[in-house]
């Protein structure tokens, strides 16, 4: 996923401020390092002078540059053209970005308590000041004005489309509704950055809360040694020591779940996560999501359009609801059937044990797990030894130096947020300078789960020179066990690989102007094509060699692994699919009655026909992905995966590390995207539109 932060926030943002007392800003700006010129090689931010005291100064500061840069806009003499309106645009609100970049990595990368109360501070003033910007008539009148002689104004592809957008922001932003609507518009966008902020904070809580706490040897059965040592340091780490934990942080709960035998514990773990959000607790998220469905569709209404959905789905490749919704629909039959063949697999496992149950959703991992043994006679510990941390990213640099021939250097001088943090000067292969790679590898308490990547800094040009892009991937990985380096599950492999392609995308971004573009349906190309090469053998004969023994994973194994890729695909399509579905449901509602979202939700997934044991990958109350920027575009991932097999042809057919086919992705996604229409630069690159088979094919959801 991609880092919030990151999205350049000048127009989202925005600015009210009572001057602070001169004699005290001056104070505040001798100390405050983002009042001074970075000293910092690379200009990177100074973390090691960055206070939290910091930021509230520093975010007021840069509110009121943007408003005083869009002031001097508007009050210019001359007639509006590109340089003098949209340039500028593209050019104001600096200042802010650097302090907000380095914030919100914060924020969702080592929070606490005084950054969550900062981001409650901060919430109303950043969205009043993003609405003085895209409400501001003057400002807008300007902008019209540009676009309406947009033909006789010889733009290139990029200053078209940043034209194009930056139009169309003021339009969707409400730039056209009368001064009553407009207030309600404001209130509606105060409302729902609070609701938003709440929404994660309490699901942050909950799943710091959300844990089994054993205290006996025997509660431990099933578990290999790996994991009870896993679960061991957690009771640590939380006080317990003597103790077991197990949380519902994935690297902890998926292995409990795969291997103990314990199901009424099982029952437990599984639904201490799926009931995050929705225990009728102090942090019970219901009422939030209920305000927050109601207030977007409010909003699409007063913008004109019929729901959310159509209004988010304007700006995508998809473009529509009903697109979406036969796409996700094609997918949806051959996925079921495939995940009810699984489900009876593993049932007709529980009735030769002599189970006596139904399988239900605890039991899909440790049945999966079974099956996995009994088909491909291997298993996830056998496994990760080749996976140690170090060796897959060499492994991924190795793969980068191929494809673009990119070299990573280690650095010790840049200051970090956290000791873990590591960071990389990235060089082409003639020396030159890409940009900088910023890696936070492990859970902490401080950090929210997933995997995710942004920047402190986006690549743009600055009087015809390329200011160089710092790039961040943060992950929750498995941390090393007493004794071992990290080992990495496939899954986290995966992530790894998947997370690097964004940063890529960052890295390699080339264009003039800061403001890009990128539709949220094409984001994870980049990303998700890296993930093809993760388990090619002529690739992991070159990284996954066993820690100790540094023997290369044997032929045998991968053959296994390679044959297993289709394992398991129904129950993550579908879980994966009934998420969409869900998204779209809450976001095509048009009323706003106040729905029960529990109900709602069953019979959402009641009228797919979702089998029993298969809860939907995100439930409604821990749906963070559907309040934080993928409203009605969760479905993205399935709809990038169409881009990203059929790109990977294009690999398959010329090689994997193909040079000249490395250097054309580069050259006209990777680099582009965001400058230009996406299906036109894919094109560019593919020679054709994407074709859905190759998806189909890699699930084995195509019958041949
Ligand atoms: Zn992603």
């Amino acid at each position: 996923m991609k880092q919030k932060s990151f999205l350049r926030m000048s127009i989202l943002l925005a600015a009210v401020l009572l001057a602070a007392q001169p004699s005290i800003a001056r104070d505040v700006q001798k100390i405050n390092p983002f009042f001074q010129a970075r000293t910092t090689p690379f200009q990177a931010p100074p973390f090691d002078k960055i206070q939290k005291e910091h930021f509230l100064p520093a975010f007021k500061e840069g509110i009121k540059r943007e408003q005083a840069e869009i002031d001097a806009i508007v009050a210019r003499n001359q007639a509006p053209n590109f340089a003098n309106t949209v340039a500028a645009m593209d050019h104001s609100g600096i200042f802010l970005n650097d302090v907000s970049s380095v914030f919100y990595a914060l924020l969702s990368a080592e929070t606490s308590d005084d950054l969550q109360a900062i981001a409650r501070e901060l919430s109303p003033l950043l969205s009043a000041h993003g609405d003085n910007i895209s409400l501001n008539a003057k400002l807008f009148a300007r902008v019209k004005a540009v676009y309406e002689k947009r033909q006789s104004l010889s733009l290139t592809p990029e200053e078209s489309f940043l034209l194009e957008n930056t139009y169309k922001g003021f339009i969707r932003s409400g730039a056209l509704l009368a001064d009553a609507q407009k207030e309600r518009l404001r209130a509606i966008n105060q409302q729902l950055s609070m609701l938003g902020l709440k929404f994660g904070q309490q699901l942050l809580a909950e799943t710091n809360s959300s844990r089994i706490v054993i205290d006996s040897a025997e509660a431990l059965a099933g578990l290999p040694e790996s994991v009870r040592a896993m679960g061991a340091d957690t009771a640590k780490s939380l006080g317990l020591a003597g103790k077991w934990v197990f949380t519902t942080q994935v690297p902890s709960m998926t292995p409990f779940l795969q291997s103990s035998t314990r199901r009424d514990l099982r029952e437990q773990l599984h639904r201490a996560y799926f009931m995050r959000g929705d225990r009728d607790n102090a942090n019970d998220n219901k009422a939030i999501v209920q305000q927050i469905v109601g207030l977007r569709a409010e909003r699409a209404r007063l913008l004109g359009y019929s729901t959310y959905a159509h209004f988010v789905l304007e700006e995508r490749m998809a473009k529509d609801p009903a697109t979406v919704m036969a796409f996700l629909n094609r997918l949806w039959a051959p996925a079921l059937e495939r995940s009810r063949n699984e489900a009876t697999e593993m049932q007709a496992i529980i009735d030769r044990e002599k189970g006596g149950f139904q399988l239900a959703s605890w039991d899909w991992w440790h049945y999966a797990e079974k099956l996995r043994q009994e088909k491909y006679a291997f298993d996830d510990a056998l496994l990760r030894p080749y996976f140690a941390l170090e060796n897959v990213k060499k492994g991924i640099f190795t793969l980068c130096e191929k494809l673009y021939g990119l070299q990573f250097l280690p650095l010790a001088n840049i200051p970090l947020y956290h000791p873990e943090v590591q960071v990389y000067e990235v060089r082409e292969s003639s020396g030159s300078h890409v940009g900088l790679l910023y890696m936070d590898f492990h859970p902490r308490p401080g950090k929210r789960g997933g995997a995710w990547s942004g920047g402190f800094r986006r690549a743009y040009n600055e009087k015809g020179k390329r200011v160089a892009p710092l790039s961040t991937i943060v992950c929750n990985f498995t941390r090393p066990a007493a004794g071992a380096p990290a080992l990495l599950s496939i899954d986290e492999v995966n992530t790894f690989f998947h997370e690097f392609g964004h940063a890529l995308n960052t890295l390699f971004a080339e264009g003039v102007y800061r403001g890009r573009s990128v539709p949220r349906d094409a984001v994870e190309l980049p990303s998700q094509i890296m993930e093809n090469w993760a388990l090619e053998p002529e690739l992991l004969k070159l990284y996954a060699r066993h820690y100790q023994t540094g023997e290369a994973i044997p032929a045998a194994l991968v053959e296994k692994l390679k044959a297993s890729s289709l394992f398991n695909q129904g129950f993550e399509t579908i879980e994966y699919l009934a998420a969409s579905f869900l998204d779209m449901a809450w976001h095509t509602l048009s009323g706003d009655a106040a729905f029960d979202v529990r109900g709602f939700e069953a019979g959402a997934m009641a009228s797919l026909g979702l089998i029993p044991a298969i809860v939907p990958r995100y439930r409604t109350t821990y749906f963070n992905h559907m309040i934080s920027g993928y409203a009605a575009g969760y479905y993205s991932y399935i709809w990038s995966g169409v881009l990203d097999k059929d790109a990977y042809e294009a690999f398959k057919e010329k090689g994997i590390f193909d040079r000249p086919t490395a250097e054309s992705f580069r050259r006209n996604v990777l680099a582009r995207l965001g400058t230009e229409d996406a299906l036109e630069l894919y094109k560019r690159f593919r020679g054709a539109e994407p074709r859905i088979e190759p998806l189909l094919r890699s699930r084995g959801l195509l019958k041949e």
